[in-house]
């Protein structure tokens, strides 16, 4: 019986270890796909409370302040990257966020409802440019 016992673990364990193995690779081949798939983006969408509040190319040098009901951060885009600082915000994680350049990369503001989402396209993500 406690033989039994022992040998059933054994297997299982065994299990385990394979299981881990193709955990492992999937996560490795995800990984190589996500990074292919980082390219140099070309711009930079502004969303706060849910709503695009801009958009903004990457190659032009710039600094535009969002200023809302929960504070104000400010956007720069210096060499072709973005970053946020004299953010109001309580944590200034925004801040620590560093530049972003690279398609999909984000800066997040959680306390102002800020993202900052870079883009390889001015018109991806599903709305048709913006008025002012
Ligand atoms: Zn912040």
């Amino acid at each position: 019986m406690q033989k039994n016992a022992l040998k059933k673990s054994f297997i299982s364990h065994k299990w385990y270890i394979l299981l881990g193995a193709v955990l492992l690779i999937t996560a490795l081949c995800l990984f190589l796909v996500f990074k292919q798939n980082k390219k140099d983006g070309k711009y930079v969408k502004v969303e706060q409370d849910g709503k695009v509040v801009g958009s903004y190319p990457l190659d032009e040098d710039g600094r535009y302040e969002f200023t809302n009901f929960y504070g104000s951060n400010t956007l720069i885009i210096q060499d072709g990257k973005a970053y946020v600082t004299e953010s109001t915000c309580s944590d200034h994680t925004c801040e620590k966020m560093g530049k972003v350049y690279r398609q999909g990369e984000m800066i997040i503001c959680i306390p102002h409802k800020l993202f900052i989402t870079v883009t390889g396209d001015s018109k991806k993500g599903g709305y048709d440019g913006i008025s002012g």
